[in-house]
């Protein structure tokens, strides 16, 4: 499957926001009309951690602040498409496509570990027992295929290392690595744990890197071109 991903430290979902930051968050969601880039959420992070409301409570982490803005957009998104979707109930192939998630592209991490692109954000849900969790629909899979998945679970689509960016790539950075394992490709989060450094010749990089996935802790030698990373790597 065509895919692409990055690489977070496990994410815990936050839920002790102030009343102030939930507002400022919510207000930056509807004038920018979708979820901003981790630059932007980064700085906001910090602003909050600088805040005197932030004093004696404890540190933001951006990806916090990420999942907040991804559940909460999603629920605006299906506010403002509640319309719309009754004209259209018939027709569920539509989803919310076309309602400012254009611009980013994510991809979730499905119940075996593996990392599948986002088509469509569904709907979404907060359980108690298990916290907010999105609807999604994965490129190349029929509605049969959709899967609830916990925002921390979810992330902007991971990119291929171009062999240049082969330099980035240091010894424990999560990656998202392409596996082909009895037949079936998939895609896993995996962490570096060695580097042989060759010299780049007319195919690019043939540097070996030594992965371990996260998700069974088994090692494997591979090249760049298996290796995805976050947009912002
Ligand atoms: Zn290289």
């Amino acid at each position: 499957m065509d895919h692409q991903l990055r690489p977070r430290a496990e994410k815990k979902l936050f839920s002790g926001f102030t009343a102030f930051e939930m507002e400022k968050m919510e207000r930056v969601l509807k004038e920018l009309g979708q979820v901003p880039n981790s630059e932007v959420i980064k700085k906001m992070t910090g602003g909050f951690n600088r805040s005197a409301g932030r004093a004696g409570k404890p540190v933001l982490k951006w990806p916090e602040v990420q999942n907040w803005l991804l559940v909460k957009h999603q629920e605006l998104v299906s506010k403002d498409c509640a319309f719309e979707n009754i004209n259209e109930a018939s027709d569920t192939s539509k989803g919310v496509k076309d309602t400012g998630m254009s611009n980013l592209e994510f991809e979730a991490k499905s119940s075996d570990d593996s990392w599948y692109d986002v088509e469509t954000f569904i709907t979404h849900r907060f359980l108690e027992s298990s916290g907010p969790q999105v609807l999604v629909r994965y490129v190349g899979f029929g509605t049969e295929e959709d899967e609830w998945v916990h925002a921390k679970n979810v992330r902007e689509r991971s990119v291929p290392l171009e062999h240049s960016e082969c330099n980035k790539v240091t010894v424990g950075d999560t990656l998202l690595c392409f596996q082909e394992r009895n037949g079936d490709a998939s895609y896993y989060d995996a962490l570096v744990i060695d580097i042989q450094r060759k010299l780049h010749d007319v195919r690019g990089c043939r540097c070996v890197f030594l992965i371990r996935y996260v998700h069974d802790n088994s090692e494997e030698s591979v090249q760049l071109n298996s290796l995805c990373g976050p947009p912002d790597y």
